[in-house]
């Protein structure tokens, strides 16, 4: 078991090692041959990310990016200076394979398979450190894929050739501006213009929220003239920092934006000046092109993947909120009994790590290769960004007064979490995105047909949580039905109501599914204890009394196996289960 006790801080332990659920949601989610080269990376970024990383994460938030808009001449040069430490860790994070194409051409020249399980598992150590850092590297690889696909065949080899270098000081960062001063959830209303000169485009027009501002190659959106209003009138471009003479392009940095987190990436207003551009719509880069009234598309079909990049830096904050705080429970003491002693934080930190496990399985299963992504990132966004800040919240309260002290640890990642259900799709964008993602009612059958012939009937302890997902599964279907006919502003008003309980019910699921295995695997029956919280928690609202007089001690006995990830016998289970109300 892991014991929070030795510990001092979460910061320069190994992430991966201190980690038994990532562990073996790697080891049931990859193939043996992929895990044999894998984990002992994972083990190798583990600590590199729980040292250096995460203490240099805290000394960049005090020291965020500075805008300087003039050389000592006078020239203004708009340069975003960073902070050495924060510089170290881009560097590290590219150089080590976090980001950047190391591992993957390492598993190319080896002929292994990189499997992108892979990726979200890195990407979530980063981001129990600095979810700002894995900003900049989520839309590098966002601007890559746009480059790959749609950049004009004379400048994509060079262009790709930056944005995957090896070296850091050679590799171009991406960007994304797209949100303008009139909104980003809604962007029909964008004001930007593309104008054809000879053979290339110029854009003119301000963007609102730009981070990674100082990115070597920019994702946005502009109206080419001529092109109709609303967003089949919008293209999309790419606006490199410098022109292919070497000079610097035409974008003015404002200011820089002041955040109330994620202070690591340079967040600023920015304007277009004449900047030059390149077409992102394939092989030919001329007006007709422009105007064909796909550019948005060309964009949210890479939106899927960098809403999952958010959903992994919700999750990261969840990881890190549940860690400091079982470290500090260990040691602080109130009453004569250290803090985890205590029943109601023992609820506190139990809460904790089953809400943190079951958004991990859902995280985990959406960043996978298969058909269900386009439904699961949605979710996935929707319960780890909130999930974020609940338990970033909690782990404030749980430190007490110095929680709320910026010397400690999780103030930050309050501050941090804020962010995540807000960038890439607001809440409420989010659930209208899960709608839309059902207009085909067969997606949810082809959802709880996967998810539920994953969960077989082999643990009977978990027989009455399995009812209460084949009913709420019923309740989804009937809830569907209902809101595809209903008048769109009620199916609106409802549909938050119902992505949640989606939610819900995808994570009991894959909950169950994680049960079994672990049972079959390793005999150990917590996975099926934290799937019989979850499901008393989110599926079963018919207990009596809210519980409150049932003899349900489960989360008394068994804390130290729950939140240590200890073993749990099968008969020691059955019987608590047995309990619940
Ligand atoms: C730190 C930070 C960094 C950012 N970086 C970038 C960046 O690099 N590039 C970029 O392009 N953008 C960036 N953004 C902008 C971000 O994507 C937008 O803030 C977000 O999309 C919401 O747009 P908005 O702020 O204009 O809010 P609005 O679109 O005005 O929304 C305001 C409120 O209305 C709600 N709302 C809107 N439409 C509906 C609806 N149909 N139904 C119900 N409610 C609705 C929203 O949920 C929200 O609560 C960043 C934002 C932040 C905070």
């Amino acid at each position: 078991m892991i014991r929070y006790e030795d510990f001092e801080s979460a910061i320069g332990l190994n992430w991966y090692e201190v980690d038994p659920n990532l562990q073996q949601l790697m080891h049931r989610l990859l193939k043996p041959a992929d895990l044999e080269w894998c984990e002992p990376e994972l083990r190798r970024i583990g600590a590199l990310i729980g040292g250096p990383i995460a203490a240099r994460a805290e000394v960049t938030d005090k020291n965020p990016p500075r805008l300087v808009k003039f050389d000592r001449s006078g020239e203004q040069v708009d340069e975003i200076v960073h902070h050495p430490g924060a510089v170290a860790t881009k560097r590290d994070v590219w150089e080590s394979g976090i980001a950047g194409p190391r591992l993957r051409r390492e598993a190319a020249r080896r002929g292994r398979h990189y499997p992108e399980l892979m990726a979200t598992a890195l990407n979530f150590m980063l981001s129990q450190a600095e979810t700002g850092m894995l900003c900049a590297t989520g839309m590098t690889s966002g601007v890559l894929a746009l480059v790959r696909r749609f950049a004009p065949p004379e400048v994509r080899d060079e262009l790709l050739a930056k944005l995957t270098a090896e070296r850091f000081d050679e590799a171009w960062d991406g960007a994304m501006f797209m949100t303008e001063r009139s909104g980003g959830s809604d962007l029909s209303t964008l004001t930007t213009v593309a104008r054809r000169d000879g053979d290339r485009w110029l854009l003119n027009g301000s963007k609102w929220f730009c981070s990674n501002v100082d990115a070597g190659a920019i994702a946005t959106l502009a109206r080419p003239e001529g092109a109709p209003q609303g967003l089949r009138g919008v293209a999309l471009f790419l606006v490199p920092r410098w022109r292919s003479d070497g000079t610097r392009n035409a974008i003015v940095v404002r200011r820089l934006k002041d955040k109330l987190g994620t202070r690591a990436v340079p967040t600023a207003e920015a304007d277009f000046v004449d900047a030059e551009a390149y077409l992102l719509a394939g092989e030919r880069a001329d007006a007709p092109a422009a105007l064909d009234g796909r550019g948005i598309n060309r964009m949210m079909e890479m939106v899927n993947s960098s809403r999952h990049g958010v959903a992994v830096m919700g999750l990261g904050i969840m990881r890190r909120s549940f860690l400091e705080s079982a470290i500090f429970a260990a040691h602080r003491a109130a009453f004569g009994r250290r803090l985890e002693e205590l029943p109601m934080m023992r609820q506190t930190l139990v809460e904790m790590v089953v809400e943190l496990e079951a958004a991990a399985a859902l995280v985990f299963a959406a960043g996978g290769e298969g058909a269900l992504a386009r439904l699961l990132v949605p979710l996935a966004k929707l319960r780890a960004t909130r999930g974020g800040l609940r338990l970033a919240s909690q782990a404030v309260e749980v430190h007490g007064g110095n929680g709320y002290i910026e010397d400690w640890p999780v103030a930050r990642q309050l501050r941090d979490a804020q962010c995540h259900t807000i960038w890439e799709g607001t809440e409420n964008i989010i659930c209208l995105d899960v709608m839309r993602a059902l207009r085909d009612e067969q997606v949810l059958d082809a959802a709880f047909g996967a998810l539920g012939a994953r969960t077989g009937d082999g643990v009977a302890m978990l027989d009455r949580s399995r009812e209460r997902l084949l009913r709420a599964q019923g309740e989804i279907r009937e809830a569907l039905m209902f809101l595809s006919r209903a008048e769109r502003d009620l199916a609106q008003l409802r549909a938050r109501a119902f992505a949640n309980y989606l939610a819900d019910a995808v994570e009991a699921a894959l909950l169950l599914e994680e049960a079994e295995w672990e049972m079959e695997h390793r005999g150990n029956a917590r996975k099926a204890l934290i799937a019989h919280l979850y499901v008393q928690s989110h599926l079963a609202n018919d207990a009596p009394l809210r519980g409150i007089c049932s003899a349900d001690r489960a989360t008394l006995e068994l804390f130290e196996p729950l939140t240590r990830y200890g073993e749990v016998s099968p008969a020691r289970a059955q019987t608590l289960i047995a309990q619940a109300p």
